[in-house]
């Protein structure tokens, strides 16, 4: 799929001159890539899973409030995304939560 909304702009030639107050008055970069903030919830593996689970953690991330949620879980194959496996953007954010 193309992303009309992320077209590389061209970059002037006179960048140098990009003061400290042009860059306070533009949102962070990362605020591009997460325009919401994900809901994150840490859960309790031996409620959700059960008692004998081998899951060490679980958690939900919705990347906002209103999507459907991502469950991670780590166990003795490491982290992965129950629909989108280890690759799933969402586990990195997983993983930070419970570092
Ligand atoms: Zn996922």
């Amino acid at each position: 799929m193309t992303r009309p909304d992320r077209a590389p702009a061209p970059r002037p030639a006179k960048r140098a001159r990009a003061s400290s107050e042009a860059k306070a008055a533009t949102a962070p970069a990362q605020l591009d890539l997460f325009p919401v903030r994900p809901v994150i919830d840490v859960l309790d593996p031996r409620v959700s899973v059960g008692a004998h689970t081998g899951v060490e953690h679980l958690v939900r991330v919705r990347l906002r409030s209103n999507d459907a949620p991502h469950l991670v879980f780590h166990d003795r194959h490491g982290w992965y995304c129950e629909s989108h496996g280890p690759t799933c953007h969402t586990v990195q954010l997983a993983r930070d939560v419970v570092k």
